[in-house]
């Protein structure tokens, strides 16, 4: 329950908005010009505002981290958190992103595991053409869900992990483009 002088507050505060905007919508010309008479000081002022306050901010995104429930293990390279709700948001990404796509059938499964074997010889990376290792290989998207690509057989194939994660959401095309640049620049 809000108390009446809780609400008189909240009143108080929606006044203060609209004369602020108000006030603002008539000004705007005047306060622009202020803006660029004084950015720099603006700026450093801000800056000096940012360091003092350091500690806190780092304890609100903190807080805010684990809101979201990312806060554990949290990667802040690639923003991936293996929390509950990380995963089972990612999962429901994920199942949309299929049914996009198409539906994954085991045969299509099946097909793509026995014409790479045929095609190789042996459990081959489609990428580095390197036999993959037991329990080390990956169905891959050469279009990926998230880019247009669906989960028919043409779009499908068999990579190693590590070419899988680093590939990540790149297409077959914009992948080899990168790993011929690479190797470019190792011959160098
Ligand atoms: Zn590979």
């Amino acid at each position: 329950m809000i108390s009446c002088k809780q609400l008189d507050k909240i009143k108080d505060k929606e006044k203060n908005k609209v004369r602020c905007k108000k006030w603002y919508q008539e000004n705007k010309e005047r306060v622009k010009e202020w803006y660029w008479e004084n950015r720099e000081k603006i700026r450093k002022y801000k800056k000096e505002y940012f360091r003092k306050n350091l500690k806190s901010f780092s304890e609100r995104l903190k807080k805010w981290r684990h809101k979201k429930g990312i806060s554990k293990k949290y990667n802040s390279e690639i923003g991936i958190s293996y929390t509950k709700e990380y995963k089972k948001l990612h999962e429901q990404k994920r199942s949309a992103l299929e049914k996009s796509g198409g539906l994954l059938t085991i045969e299509t499964i099946q097909l793509v595991y026995e014409d790479n074997i045929k095609r190789y010889g042996t459990l081959t990376c489609y990428l580095c053409l390197q036999s993959i290792k037991f329990g080390k290989d990956s169905l891959e998207h050469k279009i990926p869900l998230v880019k247009g690509g669906t989960n028919e057989y043409c779009n499908l194939a068999i990579a190693c992990i590590s070419c899988n994660s680093k590939k990540h959401d790149r297409t077959e095309k914009e992948y080899r483009k990168i790993m011929k640049k690479s190797k470019e620049m190792e011959v160098i």
